[in-house]
């Protein structure tokens, strides 16, 4: 493998532990001086290829956003659309973490380029967390098209 290869291809993937531990390390860059709400994700892409994201807060509200599309948005922007999991963490300022699943619009965003059995993994530490298909959590998500016509 080449050095070009290895930037767009790991061969082993990280382990949740690893992966939990890369969100909390997003979560520190969060910008959250209006929630003081601090979240991270760690993206696995089926390449295995780790993608982080921290919640981007914004005076105006509107224009913030999500942890969960932060890191969906490195990774479709690099070329990135096919998906393993996400670990996701969260914490208010000097609180301990809390389990805390992704909101409707994140769901969303993942339903566009995930399959059902994408994995959701919501951890307080590196060994407590739980673990979600996109299906648990977003049954019934929109499409223009059916699911079936278009993935895998
Ligand atoms: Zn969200």
């Amino acid at each position: 493998m080449s050095d070009k290869d290895s930037l767009t291809h790991n061969t082993f993937a990280p382990s949740n532990k690893e992966l939990i531990r890369a969100a909390f390390a997003a979560a520190q860059c969060a910008y959250a001086p209006y929630s003081h709400f601090h979240v991270g994700a760690a993206l696995l892409s089926a390449n295995n290829r780790l993608f982080t994201g921290c919640n981007i807060e914004n005076a105006a509200f509107s224009p913030s956003n999500c942890a969960e599309r932060t890191a969906f948005f490195k990774a479709i922007s690099e070329g990135i659309q096919d998906f393993k999991k996400i670990a996701i963490v969260c914490y208010h300022d000097h609180d301990k973490p809390e389990f805390c699943t992704p909101c409707g619009v994140c769901l969303q965003v993942m339903s566009e380029f995930c399959r059902e059995d994408f994995e959701v993994i919501v951890a307080k530490d590196e060994n407590t967390y739980q673990s979600y298909l996109l299906s648990d959590l977003l049954p019934h998500a929109f499409s223009f098209t059916k699911k079936e016509s278009n993935k895998a």
